[in-house]
């Protein structure tokens, strides 16, 4: 069709980011929390809906969200940025450094968007092999950047779909050898027991994405945050739309602030769990699971077909994640941490479909 011709040939080029919905009884191919927030802080928030006039816009500045999230991070209200999911800021972010002839730097496998991103935008994507066992290659990020005078690194730790991550005193060393961006994809934090955070005031080159999508059970009301420089997030405040946030999701998000520990404590259980299935999954014959700190597990299938093995779970209703297209993991899937009973559900399921001729 010739209206496509005036589609920039780099995206005509690209594969979108999509997944299939497909109805699951055990849904753990999300990465989301099992555990939904309180049906109290539901009805809270829902009450206050009901009362404010729906006919007007949100702040143009989330004021009060900006302010309880510089109370929750220990970063400055005026170094935050809230979005309508952390997806969004990371696509501001983004329009605000990449055009043609700009690099991004990317460990590889990595969460996708960030490639696809900077191929709309008409950037260059360099991609850096995480080393064995999934590790992050510091050393190489670093090379990387020089070699292709980068203006972005881009750090999701924990990894998503490897669920590695990279030492803080590492992302340090990185802000510190180049002045190119150095941003750290924190949606899995929570579940790793450790943050960048504490070092954005030593380094301005450092930009911080957080999400309200995974610990904090929120995804189905999209918002995220981002953390960096008030000067760096004045400008990538122009990126982002008017509005971004409504005001049904900005009162949710208010609502879990000013009481985390509703998620907290599922965030422990989740931990528990996950390590519990790492054990479980490393004992079973031909399955060689990633160690992870997110709340997922990539594991690896030995002289199995990934594609029928997912199709063996699914045929008895559990839903993980086929990862083995993207390259490198064509023998792997990925589940995310469920409740206890949803993981016992899938291990049972994996060790039936493993154990077929
Ligand atoms: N970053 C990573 C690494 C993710 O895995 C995901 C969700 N799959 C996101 C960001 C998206 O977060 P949000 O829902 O906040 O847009």
């Amino acid at each position: 069709m010739s209206a496509l011709r005036h589609v920039k040939p780099a995206v005509r080029a690209l594969r979108p980011y999509t997944l299939a919905a497909r109805p699951a009884a055990v849904k753990i191919n999300q990465n989301e929390n099992p555990y939904d927030l309180p049906a109290e802080l539901k009805q809270r928030v829902l009450d206050a809906a009901r009362t404010r006039p729906w006919s007007r816009y949100p702040d143009f500045d989330p004021r009060e969200l900006l302010e309880a999230l510089a109370r929750f991070s220990g970063w400055r209200a005026d170094g935050i940025l809230a979005g309508n999911g952390s997806n969004e800021l990371i696509e501001a972010l983004l329009m605000v450094t990449v055009g043609a002839g700009t690099s991004v730097v990317i460990p590889d496998p990595t969460f996708s968007l960030y490639a696809l991103l900077t191929g709309v935008l008409g950037g260059d994507v360099v991609r850096v092999p995480l080393g064995p066992g999934f590790a992050f290659d510091a050393d190489a990020l670093r090379s990387a950047q020089r070699g292709s005078a980068a203006s972005v690194v881009i750090v999701c730790s924990p990894n998503n779909p490897t669920g590695t991550a990279l030492a803080p005193d590492e992302i340090a060393r990185l802000c510190r050898d180049t002045d190119a961006l150095i941003v750290v994809d924190e949606a899995y934090h929570e579940f790793s027991g450790q943050s960048v955070v504490p070092l954005l005031p030593a380094h301005p080159n450092l930009v911080v994405l957080r999400t309200f999508s995974k610990a904090m059970a929120m995804a189905g009301l999209r918002v995220g945050y981002l953390l960096a420089s008030p000067e760096l997030v004045a400008e990538v405040n122009k990126a982002r739309l008017p509005y971004n946030l409504n005001f049904f999701s900005q009162a949710a998000a208010l609502a879990v602030l000013d009481d985390p520990r509703v998620v907290q404590d599922a965030v422990a259980r989740l931990v528990r769990a996950r390590d519990a299935l790492f054990t479980e999954l490393a004992a079973m014959p031909g399955v060689h699971p990633c160690r992870s700190r997110a709340n997922f597990i990539l594991f690896a299938l030995e002289g199995r077909l990934p594609a029928e093995v997912f199709a063996a779970l699914y045929a008895e209703g559990v839903l993980v994640r086929d990862v083995s297209a993207t390259p490198r993991l064509h023998d792997c899937l990925r589940v995310s941490v469920g409740t206890e009973e949803e993981n016992a559900l899938f291990l049972d399921a994996l060790r039936r479909a493993l154990a077929r001729p």
